[in-house]
């Protein structure tokens, strides 16, 4: 019953929107990218993304198909409230996927949401630096922090869609008030933006975080120990999410990351503060490998809508 056949994988962010048919290897067969529609009418920002539905040309069956948000989401209504894409709240980005598939190829498809990182966690977890085993958690490092995990080869999704959010996990129960609503979370310490203010603060004078990475490797002091705290509240953040799903491998990507050993090494070191029982000793920090592991991932999650791909099929589904 089961026959070899390509999915669609959508990766819906706040400056692009990839689409693309994807094999079961993880070949890419066709790809579209179109930027994100920065208009405050949610239709707006639909309808580019439909009329690549129907420019992609899919044949006339019925799609599996996994699409990966901007969170939060909430999979249980199928609806996205992208932080960054303004004019979505609960914006019913399923019901959407379904209606132009329907009308693109005469078939109802099948689908399955994840946030970003989560569909992150699950192309690295699928092709990337967690290829090789069956638990890991993936961090992304860049204007913000997101997170995921897959834990015996299964997606820790949560009961709506958003669970290891690891940005916001409080290392700083006395800190300033986040965005979250919360106090003294990772994020508000470890984003690009947060360090480069912190560093700004302290006289330096640069401008992004690229910036800030390049002056931390040319040896500038205050950049230095702008990243050594920010990553030690990142370290917190991933040794907590390490310590309480018992996951050793973690790979971490995001803007940030692409510096390399100014951003890793002071991360390894701070771990070592942070994960210190036994079994998560020495966690296998690895860079995250791939440029797309999002829209991979989508389409890993479209793939175990017929249980095939790594991960596990759910039990029900
Ligand atoms: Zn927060």
């Amino acid at each position: 019953m089961s026959v070899v056949t390509d999915v669609l994988a959508l990766d819906i962010g706040g400056t692009k929107v990839a689409l693309a048919v994807v094999a079961p290897s993880g070949d890419i067969v066709r790809e579209l990218v179109v930027p994100t529609a920065s208009s405050p009418a949610a239709e707006e920002v639909w309808a580019p993304i439909a009329a690549g539905i129907v420019d992609l040309g899919l044949e006339a069956r019925s799609w599996d198909v996994g699409i990966g948000s901007a969170g939060p989401v909430a999979a249980g209504p199928g609806t996205v409230s992208p932080v960054n894409i303004g004019a979505w709240r609960a914006f019913p980005l399923v019901d959407r996927v379904r209606a132009a598939l329907t009308a693109a190829t005469g078939h109802a498809p099948r689908t399955a949401l994840a946030g970003d990182g989560h569909c992150i966690a699950l192309g690295e977890h699928w092709l990337g630096a967690g290829r090789d085993v069956a638990s890991m958690i993936g961090v992304v490092l860049s204007t913000g922090v997101g997170g995921g995990a897959i834990l015996d080869d299964r997606l820790v999704a949560g009961s709506t869609g958003n669970a290891v959010h690891l940005g916001h996990i409080s290392v700083n129960a006395w800190g300033n008030r986040c965005v979250c609503g919360g106090h003294g979370c990772v994020e508000m310490y470890a984003r690009g933006p947060a360090m480069v203010a912190a560093a700004q603060a302290r006289g330096w004078t640069g401008n992004d975080g690229i910036e800030l990475t390049a002056a931390a490797a040319a040896g500038d002091r205050v950049a230095v120990e702008t990243i050594e705290d920010g990553m030690r509240a990142a370290a917190a953040g991933i040794a907590a999410t390490a310590t309480e799903l018992d996951i050793r491998r973690v790979v971490v990507g995001g803007g940030l990351a692409k510096a390399g050993e100014v951003i890793f090494a002071p991360l390894r070191r701070h771990l070592g503060d942070f994960a210190v029982l036994d079994y998560v000793r020495d966690l296998e920090l690895r860079p995250a490998e791939l440029p797309n592991a999002g829209l991979l991932g989508a389409a890993s999650l479209a793939l175990s809508l017929s249980g095939r791909g790594v991960l596990r099929a759910r039990s029900g589904a």
